[in-house]
């Protein structure tokens, strides 16, 4: 994106979106929710539908001059519909987070128990936990993951079910490494009534290229992010049968929301073109390779990675086995180049803001068309980078700086090319 406009008005402002492209050029990104939208995205994010107010759907708004703005939602909702065999699509939701509200709004009156996975064994805020709305105007039970695999235990999830026969049943989360069981939350929501809603922010883009099972015959609502797997804007969208396309409708709007972000409708349009062409089947397996080949390295080299391994794009690593803490080691590796997150590992004795692991994902780094050789030289790094981190060594990081300078020239984040040059 050219930044003269910008730079001739808010001098201050350029500089730091120019930083900000460097930095995202030149850092190894693994932060597992994060990616690199294409250019093409990047454009209809910028464009003058930011401009426009159009609340209510295509047909039926409460605003003239929607000539080109109702074409562009429709060719979003159809792309979406067709690429996750869905009977209605929504593609209104701010982003994930009111998405998922609005799926409480469809269905829940306050007061109503609900059922998701516990944030600290990998579930979202937003599926009922305590510090969240949704923890705080509903009754919230939750669900973890079994002490020794660090895998959802679907029978302790039908037995809390049954027990407390709840109106909404969330599957998906944000620090999940294995394969969601669409159809064996199917069946529980099924035998206690129960609305089941997959979550699928985090794996959107895999599911599309048809790298992680689809949920579509499983749940009665599908909710998801756009911007990361996917590879879209930042925006949210909700997906469900034909018989719940109304009330998901109103609660979108105008349930929750007002006027929908035009430029982010458009951009999701464009990347849900870019996720049905031939190229994302092969971008979506490769992030799950890439994933698999870092987390082999990791584990030749000692490492804990919570149920051992992963299948999709995401891996979680306890370095209690390391002596270093999950912030420190992030901070550390972040000086070195290679930025990911603290995060709470399953049963973590250590405090949320200060937890005993690291949380890492392959989606952006696979954008760049990196493969198994550079996360193999990424895992190297890493170890290097925490064992320095454990004994305060800042020689080493500055050392893996320079080498992931010299790795990431090579490989251009789309959008950013020219930084490359
Ligand atoms: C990221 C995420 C969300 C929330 O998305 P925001 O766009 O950050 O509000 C919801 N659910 C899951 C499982 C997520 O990973």
């Amino acid at each position: 994106m050219p930044l003269d406009a910008i730079s001739r008005i808010d001098p201050e402002i350029a500089h730091l979106i120019a930083d900000e492209e460097r930095r995202q050029a030149e850092k190894i990104r693994l932060i597992p929710s994060e990616n690199y939208v294409s250019s093409a995205v990047l454009e209809a994010t910028g464009s003058v539908l930011t401009n426009k107010y159009s609340e209510g759907y295509p047909g039926k708004r409460y605003y003239e001059g929607q000539q080109f703005i109702d074409p562009i939602e429709t060719l979003a909702i159809e792309r979406a519909k067709a690429l996750f065999s869905v009977d209605h699509a929504n593609v209104q939701p701010y982003s994930g987070s009111p998405a998922n509200l609005a799926v409480y709004l469809a269905f829940c009156k306050p007061g109503d128990t609900i059922m998701g996975m516990a944030l600290p064994a990998g579930g979202h805020l937003t599926h009922g936990w305590n510090v969240s709305i949704t923890g705080k105007f509903f009754k919230s039970v939750a669900y973890g993951v079994r002490k020794e695999t660090g895998r959802v235990d679907l029978d302790e999830v039908r037995a809390l079910a049954l027990e407390h026969r709840p109106k909404l049943l969330w599957c998906g989360g944000t620090a999940i490494p294995r394969t969601i069981d669409f159809a064996g939350f199917a069946a529980i929501a099924k035998e206690v009534g129960a609305v089941l809603v997959a979550d699928i922010a985090h794996i959107a883009g895999l599911v599309a290229g048809g790298a992680h099972p689809s949920p579509a015959a499983h749940a009665d609502v599908i909710s998801t992010t756009t911007h990361k797997t996917l590879r879209g804007p930042r925006g949210g969208m909700l997906m469900c049968r034909a018989a719940h396309a109304p009330a998901i409708d109103k609660a979108v709007f105008p349930g929750l929301q007002g006027g929908p972000h035009n430029h982010t409708t458009a951009a999701i349009a464009v990347a849900l073109k870019e996720a049905a062409g031939d190229g994302f089947k092969a971008y979506a397996h490769q992030i799950v390779k890439n994933a698999r080949a870092l987390g082999d390295e990791l584990l030749a080299r000692g490492y804990d990675l919570v149920s051992g391994g992963t299948d999709n794009h995401l891996l979680l690593v306890d370095l209690t086995k390391q002596g270093v803490p999950g912030k420190k080691a992030a901070r550390a590796l972040d000086r070195a180049g290679l930025v990911l997150n603290y995060n709470t590992v399953p049963f973590d004795p250590r405090k949320p803001f200060d937890p005993s692991g690291v949380r890492l994902g392959t989606p952006a780094v696979t954008s760049r068309g990196m493969k198994e050789p550079e996360m193999k030289q990424i895992a190297r790094w890493l170890d290097e980078g925490i064992r320095a981190a454990a004994r305060d060594d800042e020689g080493p990081i500055e050392t893996i700086l320079g080498e992931v300078r010299e790795l990431t020239k090579g490989f251009p984040a789309p959008g950013l090319e020219r930084l490359a040059r």
